[in-house]
């Protein structure tokens, strides 16, 4: 029997004395504010058995991690509709590449860059009928926890300076991929980047897609099929272009964001989440990625 939380102190306590620790995202004011400094660590055992070191319970902006959980919430409105306007293959590219100009035809890469997740928040904006109040309920229910919010401020720091969004949007506009006002579809995709959650509420919110789409409470959000896609996106597309280096030291599906949270999980096994603020050149956090890197090497859970 495995020592997690043995395991999860040790990590720890190594990975917090390192002095490298990457830089924390400046191009959203907002989070510029955060502490390098801070490490924390949560597993949650799909057998129910939950694990914890540091900073696990303090919410922070998950940013693309929603990306995961809007794109389970679109899949759960249009099921295989929805891959007839994103693609579903790695772009190689940093997130916020308008790699769509590539493509004649204005269908993103995948929809884990940020040109899909606009596609995949206008569908959302298409079919909720309170677009962002219902994402941050749903959010809510698989999570199993009511306290999850909003950080408004983080929503209007990137609206006042996410011209790339903008540029990304309005260049799908241009393609006719988006149904719904460039304003209405970047106002909710800030605002699903803004939302706050420990490693705690991230752990939980994904054990649906470690189980089958099946979450904690025992509610089939999505179809097996689907969760087996999702964990493959994530897999392939979850780190942008160091998903590569990802595969080859972690080894498990998983997203990144840039407030410095990652979220890897090991389907019909367990759900890792970390949050270290600073990131590495690539926008994934330096420290996060280590932690899971010594998690599969020293315990041999990978797909691999
Ligand atoms: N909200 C951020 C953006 O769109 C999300 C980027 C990320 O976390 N990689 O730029």
């Amino acid at each position: 029997m495995i020592d997690f939380q043995g395991l999860l102190n040790n990590i720890h306590d190594d990975l917090k004395t390192r002095e490298d620790k990457g830089v924390v995202a400046s191009y959203i004011p907002e989070l510029s504010k955060q502490d390098v400094n801070t490490l924390g660590l949560y597993m949650q055992h799909i057998d129910g058995r939950s694990f914890s070191a540091g900073d696990a319970f303090t919410p922070f902006s998950i940013q693309s991690i929603s990306k995961v959980l809007a794109l389970s919430k679109a899949i759960a409105f249009e099921d295989n509709k929805i891959w007839e306007r994103v693609d579903v293959e790695p772009s190689g590219n940093p997130f916020n590449h308008l790699s769509l100009l590539e493509l004649e035809n204005g269908i993103p890469r995948n929809p884990l860059i940020n040109a899909g997740a606009l596609v995949i928040a206008d569908i959302l904006v298409t079919h909720l009928e309170n677009p962002k109040e219902d994402f941050l309920q749903y959010v809510r229910n698989i999570a199993n926890d009511q306290s999850i919010k909003y950080n408004f401020k983080v929503a209007d720091s990137e609206e006042r300076t996410g011209f790339n969004n903008f540029a990304a949007a309005y260049l799908l506009k241009s393609f006719n991929n988006l149904n719904n006002s460039v304003d209405d579809v970047l106002d909710f995709y800030f605002h699903q980047c803004a939302i706050e959650m420990s490693c705690e509420q991230l752990s939980k919110a994904f054990y649906l897609f470690a189980n089958g789409g099946q979450c904690m409470q025992g509610n089939q959000h999505i179809p097996i099929q689907q969760a087996k896609r999702i964990n493959a996106i994530m897999l392939t597309c979850g780190f942008y272009d160091e998903a590569g280096e990802f595969a080859f030291e972690v080894g498990l599906p998983g997203k990144s964001g840039v407030g410095g949270g990652i979220v890897a999980l090991l389907p019909n096994n367990f759900i890792l989440a970390t949050w270290a603020p600073g990131l590495n050149p690539r926008g994934n956090s330096l420290i996060g990625m280590q932690a899971l890197e010594q998690f599969t090497s020293q315990t041999n859970l990978s797909i691999f």
